[in-house]
């Protein structure tokens, strides 16, 4: 029997080790792993790089407390400061870490210029923003929340593309809408660069904050580094974790200056957030997946996929109903539950993973090989035919 509590249903494999985008498991079966711990492993596997450096930091520095100072991380916020429209960063450990401190940063910031009833946060309704108290309810989901009373209040809920809702929603109780760029639980929707650009006008006319959660969407996973660059748009708060780390937890909020003058010295801290370790392996991974040639990989190959799995749903429009996603977050949403689907994907060997709307997620390492692609492409449509 297991000792671990019941609240995962898991799948019956376990594995042993990995390389770049493959997974063998300990019966010795080697699977194709596009889900990489859902977005995380943005290199794939035991990438060569990233090990070198997490041994050489491990041998001379793991942990020290954010009461001193920590270089390596003085240099990753430096980084992504300079490669976004950030002008600070806060070091975390996860995404939902770091979607509360957005929160936090948000209020913090108007009652830090005396207006500390303006603390309502705007949220998609069925959105994912983490599993924390704050997150489950900024989420706005019944599943979620189920059976964690008394609820956290102060946030507010419109459905997706309903902006009259939300229009209606702001009011001078309101600090900021809280949005994913792009919806990955919720079955990868993405929200359109013109409806952005609505949004920041939006919150400039209100004079609210926009916060873009970026936690899945981010680090180049849609071949830009952040998935609302392509708008144009600058967020004042963005929330990342999963691939900054490329399997090893780091959670960070990047903020512009008017909200980061908030975050005065006690105001938030965290014992681990930022230490030595994982900001050496987070170093290594911004200076791999923010290069140009490489974005520029990401974006040539997962048109040519996007393409390829087109022609799978025009080939089976009766199973496949939408190809969904920007870059390597993508989603086949199936006309029916997606749940054997998947597994039938896992009996060929392709491991993906489900969002909501009977959606099958795709999540194929940045790194991925066109060969593995094309590999991918041949067992979904093995599967489509045996529908
Ligand atoms: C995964 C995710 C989170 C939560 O991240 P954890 O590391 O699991 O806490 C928050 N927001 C979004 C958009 C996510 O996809």
């Amino acid at each position: 029997m297991s000792y671990l509590t019941k609240n995962y249903n898991r799948k019956k494999i376990a594995f042993k080790n990995g390389k770049g985008s493959y997974l063998f498991s300990i019966k010795g079966k080697k699977y194709l792993d596009f889900i990489q711990g859902i977005a995380v492993n943005s290199l794939g596997h035991s990438h060569p790089k990233l090990n070198q450096v997490l041994t050489n930091q491990s041998k001379k520095l793991w942990h020290v407390s954010n009461a001193f100072l920590i270089p390596e991380g003085e240099k990753l916020a430096k980084k992504l400061a300079k490669k976004t429209f950030a002008d600070f960063v806060m070091f975390q450990n996860s995404g939902a870490e770091a979607t509360e401190a957005a929160i936090k940063a948000a209020r913090r910031y108007f009652y830090s210029i005396g207006k500390p009833n303006k603390n309502r946060i705007i949220c998609i309704k069925n959105s994912f923003h983490g599993r924390t108290l704050a997150a489950i309810y900024a989420s706005g989901s019944k599943k979620m929340t189920e059976g964690f009373g008394p609820k956290v209040s102060g946030f507010d809920h419109f459905k997706f593309g309903d902006h009259q809702t939300l229009k209606k929603l702001i009011n001078n109780k309101t600090a900021a809408i809280m949005v994913e760029t792009i919806m990955g639980e919720g079955g990868i929707k993405v929200i359109p660069d013109w409806c952005l650009r609505g949004l920041r006008k939006l919150c400039n006319k209100k004079k609210i904050l926009l916060i873009l959660d970026e936690v899945q969407c981010g680090i180049a996973r849609t071949g830009d580094f952040f998935a609302f660059e392509n708008s144009r748009v600058k967020p004042d708060i963005v929330p990342i974790a999963k691939g900054i780390g490329g399997g090893f937890p780091i959670g960070a909020v990047l903020m512009n200056k008017k909200v980061a003058s908030g975050m005065t010295p006690g105001s938030h801290g965290s014992t681990f957030g930022g230490n030595p370790l994982a900001m050496s392996v987070g170093n290594a991974v911004f200076d791999i997946v923010s290069k140009k040639s490489f974005l520029n990989e990401i974006k040539k190959n997962s048109n040519f996929f996007i393409k390829e799995l087109n022609k799978v749903k025009e080939k089976y429009p009766k199973i496949i109903k939408e190809i969904r996603g920007r870059g390597f977050l993508i989603g086949l949403q199936l006309h029916n539950d997606q749940a054997n689907f998947i597994k039938d994907l896992m009996k060929n060997k392709l491991l993906t993973i489900k969002a909501s709307e009977n959606v099958v997620r795709i999540l194929p390492p940045l790194n991925v090989k066109k060969n593995e692609l094309q590999k991918a492409l041949k067992i979904i449509d093995k599967v489509c035919s045996t529908y």
